[in-house]
């Protein structure tokens, strides 16, 4: 069995594969720091749970109450949000990738500390089990300088200011999917958009990344759930001079996005408001959306096929459609694909590959 774990600042979703990558047995605990909700498998229930360690302890309870204890575990594998410039690559957790991973939380001070928290206290709960992570930033390392570059003095770029790109192992984990349907032949130049509460775009041209629209941070690129998407740095700095810093990262992050124009951070409720509100926010999803594909779309110099991801682009023909409508200037009979997000398999099959080639 290998154990998958995903942690957020305040949640952790975890998923247990078998030897050939079936999923059996799927869960998460949420609010952690509070009355947390432990929803796995068969189990849902609400107990008090003070931190990380605690969380993945009695998850780790559950899990083994439905069959499974830690040693029928042969592996652990985990989400890690940032991998900075020098992590391109599924790999096994030593003291020194650790260090890395650490090094990098000030470029993913919301993401990072979490999934460091989850390895630490996964490393305590059972020492001997070997444990991989996988990076949201790997995929896009094949996106050229000229794409990853901001235009900022040398000095400032040392420090890390630069484009990374975000939903990797979503694009990875879709690459592959579309790859196996299509019988190995993947579309030359894919436009693949993952559309969840997060949501970006990603050039793929021969299965690799050419260019995204995240960017230092998944604030960039399209409006979202709650973050605003790409806004110009004056405005920050004006926001900063008005709200400081730490509100403003809030107002961009949290504040901003569908919730701020619609009033939900749900496409689902906005599509059944139908207020102007509402109606204007789904306009602005899809508008930004279509907007940043046409810079995909010169990235690679033209467009095979497209391919949508995530909870709004897995399940929201409307919005779906609302795009492809507005992309018809870019070829009338490009085709386009659904494809489910399998996240957490991609990360099983990557650590999978690795724990079995290892000596
Ligand atoms: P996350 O980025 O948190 O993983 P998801 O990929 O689960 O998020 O996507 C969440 C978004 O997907 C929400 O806006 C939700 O409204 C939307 N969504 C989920 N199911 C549907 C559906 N059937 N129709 C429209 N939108 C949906």
């Amino acid at each position: 069995m290998l154990l998958v774990v995903n942690a957020g600042s305040s949640s952790i979703k975890l998923a247990l594969f078998d030897v050939d990558l079936g999923q059996v047995l799927a869960g998460s605990v949420a609010e952690i720091g509070g009355q947390a909700r432990v929803k796995i498998g068969d189990v849902d229930q609400t107990v008090r749970i003070a931190d990380h360690a605690g969380a993945l302890q009695i998850a780790l309870i559950v899990i083994a109450a439905a069959g499974h204890p830690i040693p029928t575990f042969t592996a652990a594998a985990h989400r890690v949000v940032h991998g900075g410039a020098d992590l391109q690559a599924t790999c096994k957790l030593t003291p020194a990738v650790i260090a890395q991973i650490a090094a990098c939380v000030p470029l993913a001070p919301l993401h990072n500390p979490a999934n460091l928290l989850a390895i630490h206290a996964l490393r305590q709960l059972a020492p001997s089990l070997p444990q991989y992570a996988s990076f949201d930033t790997a995929f896009h390392a094949t996106n050229p300088a000229v794409a990853t570059t901001y235009a900022l003095p040398a000095d400032i770029r040392v420090q890390g200011i630069c484009r990374y790109g975000f939903h990797g192992i979503s694009y990875a984990g879709l690459v592959k999917t579309l790859r196996d349907q299509l019988d190995g032949h993947l579309p030359h130049r894919l436009l693949a958009l993952h559309l969840g509460n997060g949501a970006s775009l990603c050039a793929i041209l021969n299965g690799q990344s050419v260019a995204t629209t995240m960017g230092y941070s998944p604030l960039d690129g399209l409006t979202m759930g709650t973050r605003a998407g790409g806004i110009d740095g004056n405005a920050v700095l004006r926001l900063a001079q008005l709200h400081g810093v730490a509100a403003t990262g809030d107002i961009l992050n949290r504040q901003s996005g569908l919730l701020a124009l619609g009033g939900s951070n749900d496409m689902r409720d906005l599509h059944a408001a139908n207020t102007d509100g509402a109606r204007f926010a789904i306009d602005h999803f899809c508008y930004w959306a279509a907007r940043h594909a046409g810079s995909m779309i010169a990235a690679m110099e033209g467009l095979d096929a497209i391919a949508f991801t995530g909870g709004i682009g897995e399940n929201d023909a409307a919005v779906r459609d609302d795009i492809l409508a507005r992309l018809h200037w870019a070829g009338a009979h490009v085709p386009a694909y659904v494809i489910a997000a399998a996240e957490e398999r991609t990360i099983a099959a990557d650590a999978a590959r690795l724990h079995l080639a290892r000596p």
